[in-house]
């Protein structure tokens, strides 16, 4: 049986939407395709085992954020792709900080879509068939190996798999100084296209969610000109 991974994409516009489509059928995906936010989420229910979401920023019923933060809070697992155009460059942290995990730039090659999708599935998919599936723990935080949930003082902070990767590298890394290129290198594949930015914007989006003051960090600090370090 092959198991074949399903990829939602929304995108309102035909030609390009046919261009992803097949694109993606022809890297060995099954995709549903969506032009506006509410067949979106209409999908999202009827197929329960989409791995991945491509969502472009403009559509007729409403914005790709909006689309984003609402999957997002459903389903903190799931990989989130968002579509900008290339003058919209505010798009891309607007949309890292709603949930997505990644995004691509209008006009963008199929090879360098397709990439980003792979990318996003070997995050998720890469500790299954481990032997390590145990518990770390540093300072008031336990991660769970076995089902990648974080807590801080027993209480559950909702993560996303991007999100999962960055603090395990950080907890299985007390102390050290990691550079920006080792995180991005670790999260999102040495074969990544992308710009060193989307570390640090995941990596402030996850602050806001482990820190007491993600204006003054204490868990995640910034070693200046040159990454990060974990320290608790
Ligand atoms: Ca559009």
């Amino acid at each position: 049986m092959t198991l074949l991974r399903k990829i939602l994409v929304l995108e309102d516009e035909a030609s390009i939407r046919s261009f992803v489509v097949i694109n993606l059928k022809r890297a060995g995906y099954e995709v549903v395709e969506a032009e506006t936010g509410a067949e979106a989420f209409e999908l999202l229910r009827k197929h329960t085992d989409i791995k991945v979401a491509i969502l472009d920023i403009m559509l007729p019923d409403t914005d790709g954020f909006e689309v984003c933060r609402k999957i997002r809070a459903a389903d903190p697992q799931i990989g989130i792709i968002m579509l900008s155009a290339k003058t919209q460059e505010m798009d891309k942290v607007t949309g890292l900080m709603t949930g997505a995990d990644d995004y691509v730039t209008k006009p963008f090659s199929p090879a360098e879509l397709t990439a980003r999708v792979d990318a996003l599935l070997r995050r998720s998919e890469v500790t299954f068939g481990q032997p390590d599936n145990g518990i770390i723990v540093s300072g008031p935080f336990k991660l769970n190996t076995r089902n990648r949930t974080l807590e801080k003082q027993g209480t559950r902070i909702k993560i996303t798999q991007v999100e999962y990767t960055i603090i395990k590298m950080f907890m299985d890394n007390p102390g050290k100084a990691l550079s920006r290129e080792d995180i991005l290198n670790t999260v999102w594949g040495r074969d990544y296209f992308g710009e060193v930015k989307i570390a640090d914007v995941n990596i402030r989006r996850l602050r806001i969610k482990i820190e007491d003051d993600p204006t003054n960090p204490q868990f995640i600090t910034t070693l200046w000109g040159f990454g990060y370090k974990w320290g608790v």
